[in-house]
């Protein structure tokens, strides 16, 4: 090979592909072990202790922080244990500004746990830098951000946020769930951290619970390690092989993904029982610009609001290819009703002002054939229609 740096999707498949003189395995194998012999005192392999850090993780550690174009990376048990952590930057007194429309586990975490120890937050659309602005305390320490946000997938300008963020020596941590390094690598657009639910697209299998952090800067590296291994909450040896398995096919699915929510998509906004589509991907939508401008491609999610609460029941009932089931980010497709499940600990009022009602229904799509995925929710809306509205089919 020359040294020109290979193609994402030749570094993805070639995750953990080594060069392994003794059995020229061509993937990385699973290294259970927790201890690590030392050659002699005062000497290490470079493995003391499995939590502090363990060869299959590190594989993926490592992958994680080039895929990502940042220094170090650290793989926890799950995309929750990572925000976690993150927060755990934090002390006493500290504030944070968050994203508006943010997921339900994230909000219980601020607002339940990390207030208890005197962490405060405000939470504002982070795509209006006078709301920003307005926000920002003297005891201000970084600004979160989801983008686009789940459910209601608005758009945020991270490049804009991340020199608003550096002028006020704020930290500007992203959460890239919904678009992995794939389509959109925010510490090139300027953040210093980035957060995954692996679970989600990164697993792509709806099968491994896993979370990754990637840093920027030496400094910012070696405090998130320490509280890495201080809390203690990584990812297994399994599972990080487990993720890694699924990562190698992340570029494929991503762009299925991105195609057949397009196509879902745009069948929907069509539809008379459907009153409006949230899909950055859709050129009306207002964040499409700044979408494509810092990404490379869209998520396999959006959202839709029905025309009428009554239709949720019966469709959810009535799919069959569609599992009505929380997560996102699967092969498989999967449809949510935010305002009762994913979003539940979000207070209504709060939901209601960013618009996640209970006309509001998130799909997940899937890889599976689009045209299948279609009929599934033409019969369903057709069901629904019939139920709540009796009379004729159409
Ligand atoms: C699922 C999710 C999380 C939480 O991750 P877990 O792996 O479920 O702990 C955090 N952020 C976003 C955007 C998510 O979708």
């Amino acid at each position: 090979m020359t040294d020109k740096k290979l193609r994402i999707e030749s570094r993805l498949a070639q995750i953990g592909s080594i060069h392994e003189p003794v059995t020229g395995s061509v993937n990385y194998p699973i290294y259970q072990a927790t201890a690590f012999r030392h050659p002699r005192l005062g000497q290490s392999t470079g493995f003391d202790y499995a939590r502090t850090k363990s060869p299959t993780r590190s594989v993926l550690e490592q992958a994680a922080a080039e895929l990502e174009s940042g220094d170090a990376g650290f793989a926890c048990s799950s995309g929750m244990a990572a925000l976690q952590t993150v927060f755990t930057l934090f002390s006493s007194g500290d504030h944070l500004i968050v994203s508006l429309d943010l997921y339900g586990g994230t909000y219980r975490l601020l607002e339940r746990i990390l207030s208890r120890y005197g962490i405060t937050a405000s939470y504002v659309d982070t795509n209006d830098l006078d709301a920003l602005e307005a926000s920002r305390r003297p005891e201000t320490k970084a600004v979160v951000i989801e983008t686009p946000t789940n459910p209601l997938m608005m758009v945020t300008d991270i490049s804009a946020v991340c020199t608003w963020g550096k002028k006020h020596g704020l930290l500007t941590i992203v959460d890239n769930t919904l678009l992995s390094p794939y389509f959109q690598r925010p510490l090139e657009l300027g953040a210093d951290i980035v957060v995954h639910s692996a679970t989600k697209y990164l697993g792509g299998h709806n099968d491994v619970l896993a979370g990754l952090i990637v840093t920027k800067g030496a400094k910012l590296s070696e405090e998130v390690g320490f509280l890495h291994n201080s809390i203690g909450a990584v990812l297994s040896p399994t599972d990080s092989y487990q993720l890694m398995k699924g990562m190698k096919t992340l570029a494929l699915r991503m762009e299925r993904h991105q195609s057949n929510a397009l196509a879902l998509a745009s069948y929907l906004r069509e539809h008379p029982q459907v009153a409006e589509v949230f899909y950055p991907g859709l050129p009306d939508h207002p964040g499409h610009d700044i979408q494509n401008r810092q990404s490379s491609g869209n998520t396999g999610i959006f959202s839709f609001k029905v025309t009428d609460a009554r239709y949720v029941e019966p469709i959810l009932r009535s799919l069959e290819l569609i599992a009505f089931a929380e997560s996102l980010g699967g092969v498989e497709s999967l449809m949510t009703y935010p305002a009762i499940q994913t979003h539940a600990d979000i207070p209504a009022e709060i939901r209601e002002a960013v618009g996640v009602d209970d006309r509001l229904l998130r799909f997940s799509v899937g890889i599976e054939h689009p045209d299948d995925l279609i009929a599934d929710l033409a019969q369903a809306l057709e069901a629904a229609r019939l139920e709540v509205e009796g009379g004729q089919s159409r």
